[in-house]
């Protein structure tokens, strides 16, 4: 079942089955900055997808190239697909008094709330750091020069012509990551939070990346 098949489903109220929870966990939009900055929803617990990574969409039930970046809740284990805060042995939700806007629409008989609100006014960081603060700066200048779409057109070009794409690839993966190593150096940030800023490294976007295109070989960033 996908967020967005209704035909599956015939009650009329939630049941606390845990089933739309373990589907997969909530992005989140800017009704939702109040648990980020009330410090309900802590860094750990986020994950950020910057545009032009795969991600599942959760209405359509398959991957897409996002076209803008997204902030999630965490998944339960790596390769798990299951929200972090679902008690799996309840079914209960361990933050359901102040759950993402997602996650209160969300009527799984009933999939046209979430539809309609899904794309749009998502959280991204530009909401969370403050326009012109040093931290929207540094995640300005990552962004020029490591975007995704950049690593996954040489991706695509180094499939299409295996060498002619290898040394900027690998040019693109050693900024990515002296960038961060020098935040790292400089702040003294930890893993979690540097993730939060600056998305996953490259060099760990590489498989997903090659694994979408596998899927999606007219699929563009
Ligand atoms: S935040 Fe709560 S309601 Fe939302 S997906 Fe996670 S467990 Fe379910």
């Amino acid at each position: 079942m996908e967020y967005g098949n209704k035909s599956e489903h015939t009650r009329t109220k939630c049941i606390k089955c845990g089933d739309c929870c373990r589907k997969n966990s909530p992005a989140l939009h800017q009704a939702d900055l109040a648990l980020i900055t009330g410090k309900r929803l802590e860094r750990k617990n986020l994950l950020l997808f910057r545009r032009g990574e795969p991600a599942m969409d959760n209405v359509m039930g398959s991957p897409v190239l996002l076209a803008g970046e997204m902030i999630k809740i965490k998944s339960a284990t790596a390769g798990h697909v299951g929200c972090v805060f679902l008690d799996q042995q309840s079914n209960h939700c361990n933050i359901y008094g102040y759950r993402p806007m997602e996650c209160s629409i969300l009527e799984c008989w009933n999939p046209e709330p979430l539809i309609n609100c899904y794309q749009k006014n998502r959280l991204t960081r530009a909401d969370i750091f403050p326009r012109g603060s040093a931290m929207d700066e540094l995640i300005s200048i990552h962004e020029e020069k490591c975007p995704v779409t950049e690593l996954y057109s040489m991706l695509q070009q180094e499939t299409n012509a295996p060498g002619t794409a290898r040394e900027d690839i690998n040019r693109l993966l050693a900024f990515d990551d002296s960038f961060r190593q020098n935040f790292q150096e400089k702040t003294g940030a930890h893993e979690e939070d540097i993730l939060f800023y600056f998305g996953r490294p490259l060099k760990d976007l590489i498989r997903p990346l090659m694994d979408f295109m596998k899927l999606n070989p007219d699929g563009n960033a």
